[in-house]
């Protein structure tokens, strides 16, 4: 068995090796008190003396900040780094395949967030459509000049519906037309006592 070497501890007269993980060594010299008491004590003595702990703290603190201070007068700037820009490399020529691959595959990546975020996708859609209303009366056209059969039978559905619905175009419209007067000139209680007549001899009919 190796033997250790062994210390009284002065304060609990523990018999303990006398290695660093039980005594402390300061100065060349082992402290009397075990670590555990030693811990204890210090405790005991913060708790006994907060005035004397805080004005040691505060000197240690300017002296450190004094210390930081010489150091930070005396410093060497380190030189500054000059930005050299990276040389860019020459731009491959994509071939008109690869253009077509890579506009699919972005293609997929924003139909894949559409779906991931669809509140986001019908805030975006909105946003695009008041900025962009010449866009999309161009688009339409454009759309009314391919399908004229389609546009066509999409006016008579939308003009059948405001018709069924009386609705302010449909009835401005008669005005319009028996009158001559212009739409906006035509008064809000014009068009609902005209409403009312329509609707009394549509129910008329029916009887
Ligand atoms: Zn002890």
């Amino acid at each position: 068995m190796e033997i250790t070497e062994t210390k009284i501890c002065k304060k609990c007269s523990e018999k303990l090796p006398l290695t660093k993980e039980y005594f402390a060594f300061s100065k060349g010299y082992w402290i009397g008190k075990c670590r555990k008491c030693q811990r204890k004590y210090i405790k005991a003595y913060h708790l006994a003396n907060p005035e004397i702990i805080a004005r040691h703290r505060e000197t240690r603190r300017k002296k450190k900040a004094e210390i930081n201070r010489i150091k930070k007068a005396n410093r060497i700037p380190k030189p500054k780094r000059i930005y050299v820009p990276k040389p860019k490399k020459p731009k491959k020529i994509k071939t008109p395949e690869e253009i077509e691959a890579r506009r699919l595959q972005k293609n997929k990546i924003a139909k894949k967030w559409r779906k991931n975020n669809p509140e986001k996708e019908r805030l975006r859609r909105k946003k695009w459509r008041k900025n962009n209303p010449e866009k999309i009366r161009l688009k339409k056209k454009k759309w009314r000049e391919d399908y004229p059969e389609k546009a066509k039978a999409k006016s008579r559905r939308k003009q059948q519906k405001q018709r069924n619905n009386v609705t302010d175009v449909y009835v401005k419209c008669l005005i319009k037309a028996s009158t001559g007067l212009k739409r906006d000139e035509i008064p809000k209680e014009m068009i609902e006592t005209k409403r009312l007549i329509l609707k009394l001899k549509r129910e008329l009919k029916t009887m």
